[in-house]
């Protein structure tokens, strides 16, 4: 008797087979890509993803005290952040995927700030703006949260008070090469649920 070979869905011509059959795998073209990039040492590929990512950044408008001031500035003409690909501060965090904390945080913004993160596409990124953001700075009292890193992950942390946007602008430049290094956003490496 013969026996009817079973087909996949490939063979009635759809490409979704992946999609509905999980677990199947990469298919024999990209496995063999894989492997030819393997053996010529080549990720352009992943390279050409990152160096777009972090030429793409789009932070979020988001301001909380003086700090703000600062990181305002650096659209302006004379420090001009679009050299950098950021020029675009967005206005929704759906469509963000930098957020700059640019001052202290009360606790009573903690849920909101924590609220906008979660709604920020990913992969996305955090910097602590300033002493206040990063750690309380002076103010050690009952109302301030001692730093934005405990209920959000921080990927860096600029210091001073207020940092002028030249150190911004560094800690955001520092933010490029780590992501075009490879680096992980820190809410992969803490492990934090997003
Ligand atoms: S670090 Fe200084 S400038 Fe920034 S929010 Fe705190 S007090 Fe204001």
């Amino acid at each position: 008797m013969a026996v009817e070979k079973k087909k996949r869905l490939a063979d009635y011509g759809l490409h979704s087979e992946r999609v509905m059959w999980k677990g199947k795998g990469p298919g024999v073209f990209e496995t063999e890509l894989g492997e030819l990039e393997e053996a010529l040492m080549l990720t352009t590929l992943d390279k050409a993803v990152l160096w777009a990512q972090s030429k793409s950044m789009w932070p979020d408008t988001f301001g909380l005290a003086c700090c703000a001031i600062e990181m305002m500035s650096i659209v302006s003409a004379r420090y001009d952040i679009a050299r950098f690909g950021m020029e675009a501060f967005r206005s929704s965090p759906r469509q963000a995927d930098l957020m700059i904390v640019s001052g202290r945080v009360a606790h009573k913004m903690a849920a909101p700030l924590r609220q906008i993160y979660d709604q920020m596409l990913e992969p996305k990124w955090v910097i602590a703006m300033g002493v206040c953001a990063s750690s309380g700075g002076m103010f050690n009292n009952y109302t301030i949260l001692q730093g934005v890193d405990r209920i959000v992950p921080v990927d860096i942390y600029v210091p001073f008070c207020p940092p002028r946007p030249e150190a911004l602008m560094e800690g955001i430049i520092r933010l490029h090469e780590a992501h075009q290094a490879g680096v992980p956003p820190a809410y992969e490496r803490v492990g934090v649920a997003t």
